[in-house]
């Protein structure tokens, strides 16, 4: 079958030289032919020259690129991209059948695969499509994932009911393209055992993205009374307590989340009387809170900024947030925290968090500045991709 042809307005394949994956509608001069969502296309520019391959959709991002070599992908196409990825997570040691079995295999743009995240837990591989041309391509890419793993995964869950864009008509029908997980559903991180419940959970199931934040955090931990504020399912408490916390205090407003977090704190650490778990709104929890009741707090809130326009509210709210952390934090504290918004910058949350310690008027030092892990890799013309930041902090 010929891909539908897209001609650029002139001058607008300029980052797409640059290898930049993406095609906004607006620089589309015309299409010869009618794309459906999710059709293979090939965009060439005013001059009739080829500049790339990617999925077609209806929205400001036209076209997701995939290639920038004229190609028709076939199903080898799409296993040897996966074959790529795995290849290079089993580089960074996150492959190890004794320590670690979570990790993300594909993130999207970062492994040129614009539209696809793929995170893996244990045996299970969930996959969750972002564009409609991932997911019309769903089942040749949860067998392309069982044939590279080398027996790793058996089980592939697709999960993007929440994920595909809501103007397109496609429906997700998440559930099991390949096998089904029997089990409890046990993964583990780093030594530790978590459950995931990729079904009802957030995102995949786990918050993947901050392994080595959380490997960080244990380093710190001796010896201090831990809050993890928006504990999800508890990521940060259990390796607080594996570090040597004298208390840990796990808060979340979900009831669900803190349910989570009481079994897989029991898992790791039964019967331990370190932990508590709270289903607590984060903003009260803090203005509730004897000064001083903590040394080492981490605060990971949700994206407050989902896109550009509700920036100015975002970085008030963690202005706001991490300002309380200050107030009350114990001196010789330290405070580990985040922003995962990914349209507020680096600069932007540090001068966010500036102006909190400069509120509270006490003495900060920045110790770390954090970012997202190497599974999940910017691709270096999509700068777009970098999302995570995060700030580890002395408080005197
Ligand atoms: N730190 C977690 C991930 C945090 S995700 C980890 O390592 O896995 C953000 C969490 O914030 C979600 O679990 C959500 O339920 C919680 N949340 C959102 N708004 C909140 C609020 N106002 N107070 C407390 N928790 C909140």
């Amino acid at each position: 079958m010929k891909s539908v042809k897209i001609i650029l307005k002139p001058k607008k394949e300029e980052s797409l030289f640059r290898f930049h994956p993406w095609v906004f509608s607006g620089a589309i001069q015309k299409m010869d032919g009618e794309p459906n969502e999710g059709d293979v296309v090939d965009v060439y520019t005013s001059r009739n020259e080829y500049c790339a391959t990617g999925h077609y959709q209806i929205g400001s991002i036209a076209v997701r690129v995939f290639s920038f070599e004229q190609i028709q992908p076939t199903y080898a196409f799409w296993r040897d991209k996966i074959a790529l990825a795995y290849k290079m997570r089993k580089s960074l040691g996150l492959v190890d059948k004794e320590k670690n079995n979570t990790y993300r295999l594909v993130h999207g743009e970062g492994d040129s695969l614009p539209g696809l995240i793929i995170d893996v837990y244990n045996h299970t591989a969930v996959l969750q499509a972002h564009s409609v041309g991932m997911h019309a391509i769903r089942k040749d890419l949860a067998k392309a994932i069982v044939e590279v793993m080398e027996g790793q995964v058996t089980d592939v869950f697709y999960k993007s009911e929440s994920t595909l864009p809501f103007k397109s008509n496609v429906v997700s029908e998440d559930g099991y393209l390949i096998g089904k997980c029997s089990d409890e559903c046990i993964a583990m991180e780093n030594g530790l055992l978590f459950h995931v419940d990729w079904l009802k959970g957030q995102k995949t199931g786990f918050f993947v993205d901050q392994r080595e934040n959380r490997s960080l955090l244990e380093k710190y931990a001796k010896g201090r009374s831990v809050l993890n504020m928006f504990c999800y399912t508890g990521g940060f408490s259990f390796y607080a307590m594996r570090g040597g916390a004298k208390l840990v205090h796990s808060v979340d407003s979900s009831a669900k989340a803190i349910e989570l977090t009481r079994q897989n704190v029991e898992l790791n650490f039964p019967n331990d009387p370190r932990h508590e778990a709270y289903a607590l709104d984060a903003f009260k929890y803090l203005d509730d809170m004897e000064d001083g009741k903590y040394d080492l707090i981490i605060l990971d809130p949700p994206a407050f900024a989902k896109h550009r326009d509700v920036l100015r509210n975002a970085l008030q709210g963690y202005k706001k947030l991490n300002a309380k952390a200050f107030e009350k934090i114990r001196p010789g504290g330290v405070l580990f925290t985040f922003s995962c918004s990914q349209a507020v910058n680096k600069e932007q949350f540090r001068l966010a968090v500036f102006s909190a310690a400069a509120m509270s008027g006490r003495n900060v030092r920045i110790l770390h500045q954090l970012t997202q892990p190497a599974d999940h890799p910017v691709n270096i013309y999509h700068p777009e991709g970098e999302y995570l930041k995060g700030l580890v902090l002395y408080v005197e």
